[in-house]
């Protein structure tokens, strides 16, 4: 009676491994081979073509509409020389995934006659029928038309014979319905800002731009276990399992030696990725049993965000040929750590300077001193913001359940910088200009931090925003996520706080200070401002939810709530006021999520629905008869004294499956009026909210019943593949 689960384990047992060889032994001989880059640029554009192309990407300019032909010529005559046949262009609409449509290159002429065509038009605007894409109001039936414009600030790439050209995703009426337009204009937006700020201490500044160096954790599971669990397929999740009896208590994976087939996978991954210019350096196993991480070195934000969108993606293909699957949910399973996508950023600039790296000498001292109060001023500002950038269904799992930073957002600096700024507060004085000993003494107190100290500040690894040594790292962000999420956020109040900032400064200058007293009058006025947002403590403990309710920080569990803010005049404001969203955005973008949300939930219903009443009830029930069957049949050899003896744990069993299923059957039912209920109403953010209290709350009602049952029903007839089976098994 070999059941799918037990199909299953016999196919991935006997799965060989796959070894591919990367075309060189030097990674140098072929990464970016796949990327119209500046090489290839340079040998298919005329020289001055190139440059202007060059040039406008450096300075955000717009390429103008009659050289656009001539670009469009030398992407195809590149394309083609690597046999591509299609081109498509590649963009990021608010479902969290990338999108495409192919178009072939060729094209008919009137007699019959077909020719190669990719033209300048082409190239620059598409007209996507997309209409079923989410757009949170914005696009109305009528006017279903989107439209997709070339960034050019991304460059083209190839992923089989599909020539992909990244593209902002429009309305009609050029609202943005994509990650990637309002990404680029916070990224304008903290450019400007920060090159006024850095004007302070070198006037040759003109251009800062955030970077960005994700790390993404992900789950390899066997392609036939994962397809013997429909909520795997479905949900991307495990919504039952009972935890196997050995789980990652023993820190064996972390850091492990990387199995067979999870490292071949890896292997070709890297390969396909330096194919791409995506520069993957690192891999490890992580916490969790089948848990891993791949990142990057650290790169411009939007090509960064570009290359996680499309390493994704790539993931899932070239798993599939190892017969394994990808899992990136935030939460795969319960009990296990789940995964995130830590998104390590900071500001720097064209002369080569990292802002947020102590300088070497007293003035980068304090320009590094700058932007470090002025992230964190930001931070404290807008903490409900960050919480709710990163408000998905998914990182409502992660979220303060101990593996995983808490849903309150709190920064971490580390000793040394604490006690820096605690001395900040402490010399500058509000009404006496500083000493120039006292200035320098406060300058060089950060050059002379050890480095290594800096180094290690990423130890508190609690922290949701931590200062690790020469960059800022986000890490309540889900391993699901476009980065674009969570850098919108950053970039847009790190740029408003920069302006305020100057204007502080200005101010003071203006009447008489110098600018040195200014900026270490404000900057103390900032630390004091934002001492509430800095924690150096367990973020996982109980101690710090009270502690942060004491100092007012928001706690927002579940992610209807955090979603609230969007919709604040806070947000909106900063949003208008910076140019990244109007508030008409801003809304759809609220909305888009809150449907998401309960649309996730949803689903996530439906699967334990048909999972509880097509899998698990029935499995039960036969197991149950197995066990009357045994009860009946001891009855008829056994005289009546032995028989109360010998059946009475049976009898208990029995009765036990029959409460497990009356709860699951009970509480499926209850479950699927609330959804018909909720399914009603017309408001997005009240279904979501709806979902979360009245929906997502039943899940775990349910699960404990299944998972019990999993550990009382023989394990011959259990139909789903077991933890110990998804998770241990190479
Ligand atoms: P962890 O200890 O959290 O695993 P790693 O040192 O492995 O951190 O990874 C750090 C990440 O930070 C890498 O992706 C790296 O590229 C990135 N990073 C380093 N410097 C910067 C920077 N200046 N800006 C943005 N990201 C950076
Ligand atoms: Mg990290």
């Amino acid at each position: 009676m070999p059941t799918i689960r037990f199909k299953a384990l016999e196919a991935s047992m006997s799965r060989s491994v796959r070894e591919v060889e990367a075309p060189s032994d030097k990674i140098s001989d072929y990464y970016g081979t796949n990327v119209f880059d500046r090489k290839a640029m340079a040998e298919y554009m005329p020289s001055d073509l190139y440059k202007t192309v060059i040039n406008s990407i450096e300075n955000g300019n717009r390429i103008e509409r009659k050289l656009t032909g001539n670009v469009a010529s030398a992407m195809k005559a590149w394309a083609m020389e690597k046999k591509v046949t299609h081109y498509t262009h590649w963009f990021q609409p608010l479902t969290g995934t990338t999108a495409e449509k192919h178009d072939a290159f060729f094209e008919p002429l009137n007699d019959n006659n077909v020719i190669e065509r990719f033209d300048g038009s082409q190239l620059v605007q598409q007209e996507p029928d997309a209409s079923s894409l989410p757009n949170g109001g914005i696009r109305n039936t009528f006017e279903a038309r989107g439209y997709t414009a070339w960034d050019p600030s991304s460059p083209a790439f190839i992923i089989g014979k599909l020539l992909c050209i990244p593209t902002i995703y429009i309305s009609y009426t050029g609202e943005a319905l994509d990650y990637k337009t309002p990404l680029l204009k916070a990224l304008n937006a903290v450019d400007k800002a920060a090159v006024d700020v850095c004007k302070y201490f070198d006037k040759n500044v003109k251009k800062v731009h955030a970077t960005l160096g994700w790390e993404q954790e992900y789950f390899l599971i066997d392609k036939a276990l994962f397809a013997a669990r429909p909520d795997l397929v479905l949900t991307g999740r495990t919504v039952f399992g009972h935890s196997p009896a050995k789980g990652q208590e023993l820190d064996d994976h972390y850091f492990g030696s990387i199995p067979d087939r999870a490292h071949a996978f890896m292997n070709e991954l890297e390969i396909e990725c330096m194919k791409l210019g995506i520069p993957v350096k690192t891999r490890h196993n992580e916490v969790a049993p089948n848990q891993f991480e791949c990142a990057p070195v650290y790169e411009e934000a939007n090509l960064a965000v570009d290359h996680n969108q499309l390493l994704m993606d790539i993931m899932g293909k070239v798993a599939r040929k190892h017969n394994l699957r990808v899992v990136l949910h935030e939460k795969p399973f319960a009990n296990v750590n789940g995964s995130g996508k830590h998104n390590n950023w900071s500001l720097s600039t064209d002369t080569g300077v990292n802002l947020l790296s102590p300088g070497k000498n007293p003035k980068s001292n304090l320009q590094f001193l700058a932007f470090l109060v002025n992230t964190i001023k930001a931070v404290h500002d807008y903490e409900r913001l960050l919480r709710a950038c990163i408000a998905t269904a998914g990182n409502e799992h992660r979220l303060g359940a101990n593996e995983a930073p808490p849903a309150i957002i709190s920064v971490f600096i580390g000793a040394e910088l604490t006690k820096m700024l605690d001395q900040l507060v402490k010399k500058v004085r509000d009404d006496k200009a500083l000493t120039a000993d006292e200035k320098t003494e406060l300058k060089l107190n950060i050059g002379k931090i050890p480095e290594i100290l800096l180094d290690n500040t990423d130890r508190n690894r609690t922290s949701p925003f931590a200062f690790t040594g020469n960059k800022f790292e986000f890490r309540a962000v889900g391993s699901t996520a476009n980065c674009s999420s969570a850098m919108i956020v950053i970039n847009s109040i790190v740029a408003n706080q920069l302006k305020q900032f100057k204007k502080d400064v200005d101010n003071l200058i203006a009447k008489g200070d110098k600018k040195d007293d200014a900026i270490f009058k404000i900057l103390k006025k900032y630390t004091i401002a934002s001492k509430n947002i800095r924690f150096e403590g367990n973020g996982y403990g109980d101690e710090w939810v009270k502690e942060a309710e004491k100092r007012g920080l928001s706690h927002l569990r579940t992610s209807p709530q955090a979603l609230k803010e969007l919709g604040s005049k806070k947000a909106l404001d900063l949003y208008e006021s910076l140019g990244v969203m109007s508030n008409r955005e801003t809304l759809a973008r609220q909305e888009v999520a809150n449907e998401l949300y309960a649309n996730l939930i949803r689903i996530e219903s439906r699967v334990i629905g048909d999972l509880a009443k097509n899998h698990i009830l029935p499995t039960a029930l036969k197991y149950q008869n197995d066990l009357i069957a045994n009860v009946s049949g001891l009855k008829s050899i056994l005289t009546d004294k032995e028989f109360a003896s010998a059946a009475k744990v049976q009898r208990e069993m029995i009765l036990e499956i029959s409460k497990h299923v009356e709860i699951i059957k009970t509480t499926t039912e209850k479950m699927i009026e609330e959804r018909k209920r909720i399914n009603k109403l017309e408001n997005p953010e009240e279904r979501a909210n709806e979902y979360c209290d009245k929906v997502k709350t039943m899940f775990d009602v349910i699960r404990y019943s299944v998972d019990k049952l999993e550990l009382t029903i023989d394990d011959e007839i259990w139909p789903l593949p077991k933890y110990r089976e998804l998770l241990f098994n190479h």
